[in-house]
């Protein structure tokens, strides 16, 4: 093909891909723009998630009549006029980019009338062609509606996921907006029916219970600015709200930055952020906070990112120590005298920068109090009952595949508390592994071994099961063995139709963050079946009822809260029906957990279970369960060989 430069319209299709990937991000856009223009209600109203429809009407200063065609041109904006603007910038839009490259993908129609003018005007474009401009009435300030985003770009429209994942996608990005301005009200409705509301009170903590829920709130304390370490550092102000210990979730996405306004993506201040409860929270659990950062414009860079989702810090190190700082404060003043200890959490890989530090922080660092020591159960010592150590040793050598003979001498058959609602029938010590040698009625036909016999030795770190098997050691994940096995009972059960269910007495109600009840209504029909009775009790707030008997022992709005954990993160390979991915976080729910000490007894019973499941090597979310040493690998590392 010869070299041609592009046409206008395919130029301005390819540039929109940098800012229009989806239609959160033409809400995020449009937001941006009647933040600007000085709004203070904002109403969004989205129509086939985002696809057929998203029209944002603010009542912002609006445009001149005679500027409106040229609001749509690209790099036109009003915001800056030479570079040096763009390091003092008090606008969150910059690039003249936006309305262009929407423009150019949709059919877009721009109504606005400026506050210092009798009439408004108005602008229709399809794909980046315009139809007609006009006078009309309307009062002050600006409505854009975007139709059939992606209309003209097919190949585009597959990329976007589910309609419920793109309307989460809207939900979380406008909820993010409200909290970073709480004097400005927002207003979401997808497909007529109300999903988000905040009061522009300009109380954030008003806004907090509308976006996080009720009980997350309740868990949250006040981040207040501090006075700076050093006169020389740039004045830093963070403020905000942040969980205490007491409540964490599996991942990060729950921590929002907002910098000058501007939500930021911003890795090194998330794990400032993660820092400042060092040793308060269990290993690879994460705090939801929600933090306004204010520093001088000159010292921000918005400029590195087309989506502005990045920026870079004139003095990050400053910055870091600041949100740091006022969360630790924050924290520890809460936690005060509180004994959660969780001691080193060595997953973190960041190195943190040279913090400036004062000594004051450097005792902030410190657990406030010591952690207790731990009660082991006296059997974990002593269990004359169980086989002397060496037990394999004597016996002909064996491989795991000689699985059969071994039953022989299985001898303990516990079932303690891990139980599903039919347990079964306790087998006789000496029972033989063929099914077909079971005589009738005694119990129901035993899966077929998938480990050789397993000998529990101890429990190290409240999380991992020593056992000694023919051809070696094994440590295994407590928590991760637990999933499995419940997994496989629970798909059994539920493929079968055979689920136990029990009602829950009082529960109370649970309000959710809109992001979750969205996600709530659209599981509720596979919830239903697994045997969750959920009620709608009113705007984002449910009453659970009932939940699968394996659940019965659990708090039902821990297990919600579980169940609807975004659900983009912690992806299974190969995992397919939402229903399956369900299914895994009911397990994952219902599963001890690490840091919980087992008795002998119960760590032999859960063993003895992984011992028949039918892959006992990785949990439902594909993490491996047991480690293996061979007595071959022992013998190479001790030099005998
Ligand atoms: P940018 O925001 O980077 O300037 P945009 O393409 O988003 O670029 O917008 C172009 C211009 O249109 C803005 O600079 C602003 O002058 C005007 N504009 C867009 N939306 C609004 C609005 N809701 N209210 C007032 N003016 C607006
Ligand atoms: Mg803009």
């Amino acid at each position: 093909m010869p070299i041609r430069v592009l046409s206008e319209t395919i130029a301005a299709q390819i540039a929109a891909g940098e800012v229009v990937e989806r239609p959160a991000s033409v809400v995020k856009e449009l937001l941006e723009n009647s933040l600007d223009a000085g709004a203070t209600t904002i109403n969004i109203e989205i129509r086939g998630a985002g696809s057929r429809l998203i029209r944002i009407s603010d009542n912002g200063h609006g445009i001149p009549a005679d500027e409106i065609p040229l609001a749509l041109e690209r790099h036109a904006t009003s915001k800056i006029s030479i570079l040096d603007d763009l390091y003092n910038l008090h606008t969150l839009g910059f690039r003249g980019e936006a309305l262009h490259s929407i423009a150019s993908v949709s059919r877009l129609t721009l109504t606005s009338r400026y506050q210092k003018e009798s009439m408004g005007a108005r602008i229709l474009v399809e794909g980046g062609k315009v139809l007609e401009v006009r006078p009309v009435g309307a009062p002050i300030g600006t409505i854009i509606e975007v139709a059939e985003l992606f209309f003209n770009v097919p190949a585009r429209r597959k990329f976007l996921k589910s309609d419920a994942t793109e309307r989460r996608h809207v939900i979380t990005l406008v909820s993010q907006y409200a909290m970073a301005y709480p004097h400005v009200r927002f207003q979401l409705t997808l497909d007529g029916r109300e999903a988000f509301h905040s009061t522009g009170s300009g109380n954030l903590a008003d806004v907090l219970v509308q976006a996080l829920g009720l009980e997350t709130f309740r868990e949250m304390i006040e981040v207040s600015p501090l006075p700076p370490t050093r006169p020389d550092l740039p004045p830093i102000e963070v403020s905000g709200f942040t969980t205490t210990p007491a409540l964490h979730r599996a991942n990060r996405s729950q921590i929002s930055l907002f910098v000058n306004g501007r939500g930021v993506n911003d890795q090194r201040l998330t794990f400032a952020v993660v820092q400042a409860y060092h040793t308060l929270l269990p290993a690879s659990r994460y705090p939801v906070s929600v933090l306004l950062i204010q520093v001088p414009p000159e010292d921000v860079d918005v400029n590195v990112h087309p989506t502005k989702a990045e920026v870079r810090f004139r003095s990050p190190e400053a910055i870091f120590t600041a949100v740091q700082r006022g969360v630790r404060r924050a924290v520890i003043a809460q936690t005060g005298t509180a004994a959660i200890y969780y001691g080193e959490q060595e997953e973190e890989v960041y190195d943190p920068p040279p913090a400036y530090s004062s000594d004051e922080d450097i005792a902030d660092q410190r657990p406030a109090t010591l952690p207790a020591p731990k009660q082991y159960p006296a059997q974990m010592d002593f269990d004359f009952d169980t086989p002397a150590p060496g037990r394999y040793s004597q016996q002909r050598p064996a491989d795991e595949t000689d699985l059969e003979s071994e039953d022989q001498v299985e001898s303990d058959a516990f079932y303690p508390h891990y139980e599903t609602p039919t347990p079964p029938t306790r087998r006789p010590p000496t029972e033989p592994d063929d099914p077909t040698a079971i005589p009738e009625g005694i119990g129901p036909p035993k899966k077929p071994r998938t480990l050789p016999i397993l000998r529990v030795v101890g429990q190290i770190s409240a999380s991992y099961i020593v056992a000694e098997g023919p051809i070696g050691m094994y440590l295994i994940d407590q928590h991760a063995a637990h999933e499995r096995i419940l997994f496989e009972q629970f798909l059994e059960q539920y493929q079968a139709r055979e689920l136990t269910i029990q009602q829950v007495l009082d529960s109370g109600s649970v309000s959710l963050s809109p992001t979750e009840a969205h996600l709530l209504e659209e599981i509720q029909p596979i919830l239903a079946e697994m045997g969750f009775e959920i009620e709608t009790f009113g705007v984002n707030t449910y009453r659970v009822r009932a939940v699968p008997a394996m659940l019965a022992d659990q708090d039902p709005h821990q297990v919600l809260h579980v169940l609807l954990q975004d659900s983009e993160s912690g992806k299974v390979p190969g995992v397919q029906t939402i229903e399956e991915k369900i299914l895994r976080r009911v397990c994952k729910a219902a599963a001890v957990k690490a840091g919980q000490i087992l008795s002998h007894t119960e760590m032999q019973g859960l063993i003895h279970q992984l011992e028949r499941c039918e892959n006992p090597h990785t949990c439902p979310h594909g993490r491996p369960i047991m480690i293996h040493l061979s007595n071959k690998q022992l013998e190479k590392e001790f030099g005998r060989t």
